[in-house]
Formats: structure tokens, C-alpha cells, sequence
């Protein structure tokens, strides 16, 4: 049995393995993936701190492997300038974003139809232009009330799996992972966010959880853009 298929408890793994096999762990994690699903497997990167980890991770497997990233109008200057130099540096990386008119404030009167349209559509467009049967995320089970709940490996829309190499890291870890290896972060964290999102969506926050201060004030406080809660494929209409 491959580490695809491992039923490890994943609770234990945050807590009994070291950094280093924490980082042998995520590398057969996208080694073995990019083994099975090639070139249909690409890389979802917000350039967020775990998106650009998972992102060297990724580069360390194969130069090769693509990536996606969706960005929207409403990202603060400096994430849209450190993207332009990921991209530059990277050119398989492909923006998404969406122009789709929509009303003023929709962040603040309906923030999960403003995520819908700003970054749950331009995923699934990416997902299907670039064919992907496999994307790579970020996504840590320590990071928020939200993400505990998550596999390793899943496949919550049918025909595309969904691998999350570096679920089991904690926060410092992640911080250790790009400093050891000289990974370049969006200069906004030197500010003190821990999360990085759209602009008035993202706050500086002492709070505990890492998540705390993405959408203050709204019901999706500490929450999700949707993009690893809702499908992503088979849609009817435009599923927002
Ligand atoms: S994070 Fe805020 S501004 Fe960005 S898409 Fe979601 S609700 Fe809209």
C-alpha cells in the first residue's frame, strides 16, 4: 500500500512526528501523487506562508509541476506585487481572477456570495482548464476552528482528489520549513498577520487561533472562502 492510501490518525501524527519526518512525510505525499496523476496534478497557490512551503515542497518533487493562483480585486498591494515576482520566477504558475461585476461592500453584506464569486469560481475554472484530476493545497488541521476536520488525501468532488501534504504541520513549523530553506514570504507577515486574505477581509489579531482575524465581525469570522468546502466539479448552473 502506497502513502496514498494510508489510514494514519492524523491527530497523532501532528503530535509524535519531528519536523524532519514531517517534511519526509509531505514529500511522498506529492512525489507518489505526481507519480500517479503527472502533469493533471497541479498546485493551488493563494501565496500565503503554506501555499509557497507546499509550493518549494512541490519544485523539490519536480521543476516540472504547474500551478494555479486565484487572485482578486480586492488583494492588498503587497500580495499582488509579491505575486508578480512568484510569477515571474515561476511562469507554469497561472493566474485566475474574476471580473464579474458585483454589488459595493459585498464583503460586508453577503461575504460567502462575494467569496463564491471572487475565488470559488476562478478555482473551478482553473481546475477544469488545466485538467486537473489532483491539486496540491496548504491546508493545516492546527490552523482554525474550520480545518479539523481533513484528510491527507480526499476526494470530496468525484474525479478530483485533493492532497493536503502538509496537514499535519503546525504553525511554527511552516515558518521553520521557509526559513531553513530560504523560502521568500509576502512582506505583510513582518506586520504581524498570521492569515492573509483580501484586504477588508484580513485583520491583525493577538488571538490565539491563527485564523482569527480573516473576516471580523461577519458570520464567516475565523472561517472559509469556500474553495475547500464547496464542490468544485460536476456543477449545475454556475453553483454559486
Ligand atoms: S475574502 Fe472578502 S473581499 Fe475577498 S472574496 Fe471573500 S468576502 Fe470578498
Amino acid at each position: 500500500m502506497g502513502i496514498l492510501e494510508n489510514k494514519d490518525d492524523i491527530k497523532g501524527l501532528v503530535d509524535n512526528l519531528n519536523f524532519k519526518e514531517k517534511v519526509e512525510r509531505a514529500l511522498a505525499l506529492i512525489k507518489e501523487a505526481y507519480k500517479k496523476y503527472g502533469d493533471s496534478l497541479v498546485v493551488a497557490n493563494s501565496v500565503g506562508k503554506d501555499s509557497v512551503c507546499v509550493w518549494d515542497l512541490a519544485k523539490k518533487v519536480s521543476p516540472k509541476i504547474r500551478g494555479f493562483i486565484v487572485t482578486t480585486r480586492f488583494k492588498p498591494k503587497e500580495t499582488i506585487k509579491f505575486m508578480k515576482k512568484i510569477v515571474a520566477q515561476y511562469p507554469e504558475l497561472k493566474i485566475y481572477k474574476s471580473d464579474a461585476k458585483i454589488p459595493d461592500k459585498l464583503y460586508e453584506t453577503d461575504p460567502d456570495k462575494c467569496c463564491d464569486i471572487l475565488k470559488v469560481e476562478p478555482t473551478r475554472r482553473a481546475i477544469e482548464e488545466m485538467r486537473v484530476k489532483c491539486w496540491i493545497t496548504g491546508l493545516r488541521c492546527t490552523e482554525g476552528r474550520t480545518r479539523t476536520d481533513f484528510k491527507e488525501v480526499e476526494e470530496r468532488d468525484k474525479g478530483l482528489i485533493k492532497l493536503n501534504p502538509i496537514l499535519i504541520w503546525k504553525e511554527r513549523e511552516v515558518w521553520q520549513y521557509l526559513a531553513l530553506n530560504g523560502v521568500k514570504i509576502n512582506p505583510l507577515y513582518a506586520e504581524g498577520y498570521r492569515s492573509l486574505g483580501c484586504e477588508p477581509c484580513t485583520h491583525i489579531t493577538p488571538d490565539e487561533d491563527e485564523r482569527a482575524g480573516r473576516w471580523i465581525g461577519t458570520s464567516k469570522c475565523g472561517g472559509e472562502c469556500g474553495i475547500h468546502t464547496r464542490p468544485l466539479k460536476n456543477i449545475d448552473g454556475d453553483g454559486i
